[in-house]
């Protein structure tokens, strides 16, 4: 692994943080033009960045304290973007990219339904033909801010005789669409404001929001889904963002607790565990900067990373003794820099038990790298080949 990050005096580092100090309040809009957004995008949309450039923005919006787009529209900038430039049309491209990338249109993503999100292959959304236009029907749930949303990337099937995999799609689709309806859901932090259920009630959508395809939907899901684990390796409270192990630290250290023996054999591994996660996606983006494919790695990331999240929040809960026992935004000091909403350690606390379950659960991830890292026998699923609609009746019969 090469240790010779970007340092202070890299001209380029010099060259954004000038354009920082130019435009010392920049819109997102601003950010994106400037093609600070997904720097390692191709232009126009992006500056075509290798990993160090885009290492450098990315510390760069980091030090300005501003949330960064990703945080904002992940699903815009991140995966679904991407694969809106790989499989997407040019007038899909021309109609979504620079809204989603100014964070001016919100995204969401449709993926999971209530019979289950692990097995994406057997979802049951259908998307009918009908002249100019898809019919979709079906429901969705646990999507992440459908409630703001303007932008829906769905995945439904097209083709109900093909096999789970083939017969699925993807379209983008207008969240205000008459027959959508979302009804958030509370979580165990007591509020409404990630998850949401989908109903999709004969909605219409033009035939041209079709992402690649009738029937590339699960290569572009499985290109998603790389990128979007890959992005969660970060040793933070929850999903990559919030505090981390040094916060927690330096909190303990403030605050005093830390001359607790039992709190400070505590904080010392779990410090050693995030120093190893950091490493570990250090390492990443040195595989990345030296050309290398990003592979599966993210996945193994993820997998160490959600649990060291939830610990580090539960050394944040119980160091405060009894007083954990009632609602208490103010747990630990934290530096002044914006860590979004997982900014209150007891919030991230209540939230971070989510963090093994998106994004794939500690199970699948386990599959994934025990197949494709490790090498092991491949996990069978006996309906793969069979026409989707026999699966359900061959089940009933055996
Ligand atoms: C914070 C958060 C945000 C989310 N946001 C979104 C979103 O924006 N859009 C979206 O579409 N979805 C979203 N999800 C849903 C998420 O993708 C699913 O929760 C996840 O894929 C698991 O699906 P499931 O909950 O239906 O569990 P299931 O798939 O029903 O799994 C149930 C249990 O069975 C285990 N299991 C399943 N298959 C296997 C297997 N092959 N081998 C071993 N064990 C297995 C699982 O590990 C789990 O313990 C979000 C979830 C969370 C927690």
């Amino acid at each position: 692994m090469d240790f010779n990050l970007p340092g202070e005096d890299d001209p380029r580092r010099i060259e954004v943080r000038a354009w920082f100090g130019d435009n010392p309040k920049p819109t997102y809009r601003q950010i994106a033009e400037r093609g600070f957004t997904a720097p390692h995008w191709p232009r126009p949309w992006g500056l075509d960045a290798d990993p160090e450039l885009q290492y450098i923005i990315d510390t760069e919006i980091e030090r300005t304290g501003m949330t960064p787009p990703s945080k904002i529209n992940g699903i815009a900038t991140n995966q679904c973007g991407q694969a809106l430039l790989h499989f997407g049309t040019d007038a899909q491209r021309q109609r979504f990219i620079p809204p989603g990338l100014a964070c001016e249109e919100i995204w969401c993503m449709l993926f999971s339904e209530p019979s289950g999100g692990s097995d994406l292959g057997a979802i049951r959304t259908s998307a009918r033909r009908d002249g100019d236009n898809y019919i979709i029907k079906g429901h969705k749930i646990w999507t992440s801010i459908a409630d703001h949303s303007d932008i829906g990337v769905l995945i439904a099937r097209t083709d109900p005789t093909a096999p789970k995999h083939k017969g699925l799609s993807q379209f983008l689709i207008d969240m205000k669409a008459p027959g959508v309806t979302v009804r958030p859901i509370a979580d165990l932090t007591g509020e409404e404001n990630e998850y949401n259920e989908v109903f999709l009630d004969e909605v219409r959508v033009p035939a041209d929001r079709l992402l690649g395809r009738e029937g590339d939907g699960w290569r572009i899901v499985m290109s998603q889904l790389q990128t979007e684990r890959m992005m969660m390796t970060q040793p933070a409270a929850v999903f990559g963002a919030g505090p981390t192990a040094r916060e927690l630290m330096s909190g303990l250290i403030q605050t005093g607790r830390i001359k607790d023996p039992l709190i400070r054999d505590e904080a010392a591994r779990l410090y050693i565990e995030g120093e190893l996660c950091r490493l570990l996606s250090l390492r990443s983006l040195s595989r990345r900067m030296q050309g290398q494919p990003a592979g599966v790695e993210g996945n193994l990331g993820k997998m160490i990373a959600a649990p060291h999240g939830q610990r580090i929040c539960d050394l944040a809960k119980r160091s405060q003794g009894p007083g954990a026992m009632v609602r208490n935004p103010n747990v630990l000091p934290l530096p002044d820099k914006s860590f979004g909403r997982f900014q209150d350690w007891d919030y991230a606390y209540w939230f971070s038990p989510a963090g093994t379950l998106g994004v794939g659960t500690q199970e699948v991830l386990k599959n994934v790298v025990s197949e494709r890292i490790l090498g092991l026998p491949r996990e069978l699923d006996p309906t793969a080949d069979f026409p989707f609609n026999q699966v359900a009746v061959l089940r009933a019969a055996s």
